[in-house]
């Protein structure tokens, strides 16, 4: 095109103010505001404008610049916390935000979110009151310890019982137990940032409690057991009970804390799973203080949950730390709710992440097959796995959906792109999907994303 040219076509591009009189501007407008909208139309403008001046000859209607305008504002707005679907089968997926929420936990939580609370007000006596009594009975009640105390995280509560009970004084733990737990949270630094001394006894695969003793000294002030968590050490092992490093704690004066990660307070080995340590059976061995996550096992919101004796407890209250770890209304909201399913006796029947572990093959089964009438593929056996850094390398028996495909990679990331993100597996160069973690509701939104990328 010779420049005249050039000059009448961009003459011809409408102005914002122009842009903004139609509908879908206006709708744009309602839905993100005006500076937004105006500075997209701007953007959208300037582009078909440098696409005419490099010669550009296809005519620039006002739709298509309103199209671009909308979507990228839909791109700009969209949060990168997004909802997707976990179709992988591991229930406790760190990386997928973990436990999700019982209804009446969910419930809870907008309650407190849209009204003022009790959170620190005494209703009695009209004045102020303790955060730190909300959830503290009903933990109590459940595990059977004297108190207890709620912080933001499990690695919260092992730097505030650290920093807080040893500071300057020696940490015995077992060379087994000095984990990497993911997202860089080690045992060794967590133990420097806190100011205790670690003293490692033991080898990588067994550690005696004649190892224990022999390790104590005047400056000894805590016996440390962490849960391995992610890995499982096999073959020729051997671990000091939990109930004999308590009779050594107890003999030298010392506390024994019991960080068991995920925790549970439910027996694991009723659903066909390895026994996981429970909440229950540390404080009946003689733990002073046991803590662990409130989303993992427990399946509530995230939070480090702390249990065991009053003094101890007292003490980690007062430390200028807790304050800085505290957790917020909405955490105790929900976890109130989840505690109140195990009081109640309905957790399998209401927690989500009880839910998982304990539906039966035969409706997994079911389900798989179910998707296969309508989507292709087959059904195949597999595993679903707990996840969290609960149970390692256990795994329960599922049913999965398998597709066959050229490019299971190609794939994956398409289903990336639904509008509901779906996170599948690979498993043998296929594209496998575990119904054990696929929440009814969302099933149509996950067939509808494996129809798009099956079909062209
Ligand atoms: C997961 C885990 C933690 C960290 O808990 P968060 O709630 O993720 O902070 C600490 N210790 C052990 C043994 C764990 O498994």
């Amino acid at each position: 095109m010779v420049q005249a040219e050039i000059n009448t076509t961009l003459r011809q591009l409408p102005s914002v103010d122009a842009l903004l009189k139609e509908s879908t501007a206006m709708s744009m407008v309602t839905q993100y505001g005006r500076p937004a909208t105006v500075d997209a139309l701007r953007k959208a403008l300037d582009a078909a404008r440098a696409r005419l001046m490099a010669g550009d000859t296809v005519p620039i209607h006002n739709r298509a610049i309103l199209a671009e305008a909308s979507s990228h504002l839909s791109t700009n707005f969209r949060p990168t916390l997004r909802p997707v679907i976990n179709a992988t089968g591991v229930i406790i997926h760190t990386n997928l935000g973990r436990a999700l929420l019982s209804r009446s936990a969910q419930k809870a939580l907008l309650k407190a979110a849209e009204n003022y609370t009790t959170l620190e007000y005494d209703l009695d006596t009209g004045e102020r009151g303790s955060r730190y009594t909300h959830a503290e009975s009903l933990l109590c009640e459940l595990t059977g310890a004297e108190a207890a105390l709620v912080v933001n995280n499990n690695a919260a509560s092992l730097i505030l019982i650290l920093s807080a009970l040893a500071r300057d004084k020696g940490v015995v733990i077992s060379r087994g137990q000095l984990v990497e737990i993911g997202g860089g949270f080690r045992v060794p630094e967590i133990m420097q940032q806190s100011g205790a001394k670690l003293i490692e006894v033991g080898t990588t695969n067994r550690t005696r409690a004649a190892d224990y003793e022999q390790a104590i000294t005047e400056e000894t002030a805590m016996l440390l057991r962490v849960h391995a968590s992610n890995f499982k050490i096999v073959g020729f092992t051997e671990e000091t009970p939990l109930a004999d490093m308590a009779k050594i704690a107890r003999e030298r004066k010392l506390l024994l804390v019991d960080d068991l990660g995920s925790g549970t307070l439910l027996d694991t080995s009723k659903y066909g799973l390895d026994r996981e340590p429970m909440v229950q059976d540390s404080i009946a061995a003689g733990a002073d203080l046991i803590c662990f996550s409130g989303d993992k096992l427990l399946g509530g919101p995230q939070a480090g949950i702390i249990v065991g004796k009053k003094d101890h407890i007292a003490n980690l209250k007062q430390n200028p730390l807790a304050r800085a770890l505290r957790a917020d209304k909405l955490c105790y909201a929900a976890l109130n709710a989840t505690l109140e399913h195990y009081r109640k006796n309905e957790a399998t029947d209401h927690i989500p992440v009880w839910q998982m572990i304990a539906r039966p093959l035969e409706t997994l089964q079911e389900t798989a097959y179910s998707w296969s009438q309508q989507v292709g593929g087959t059904v195949i056996n597999g595993e679903s796995a707990v996840g969290g850094g609960s149970l390692p390398g256990a795994t329960l028996p599922t049913a999965l959906l398998a597709l066959d495909v050229s490019s299971p990679d190609a794939i994956m990331a398409r289903l990336r792109e639904a509008e509901m993100p779906v996170i599948a597996r690979i498993q043998d160069n296929r594209v496998v999907f575990d119904p054990r973690t696929v929440l009814r509701q969302q099933e149509s939104a996950l067939l509808a994303a494996i129809r798009t990328v099956v079909s062209n």
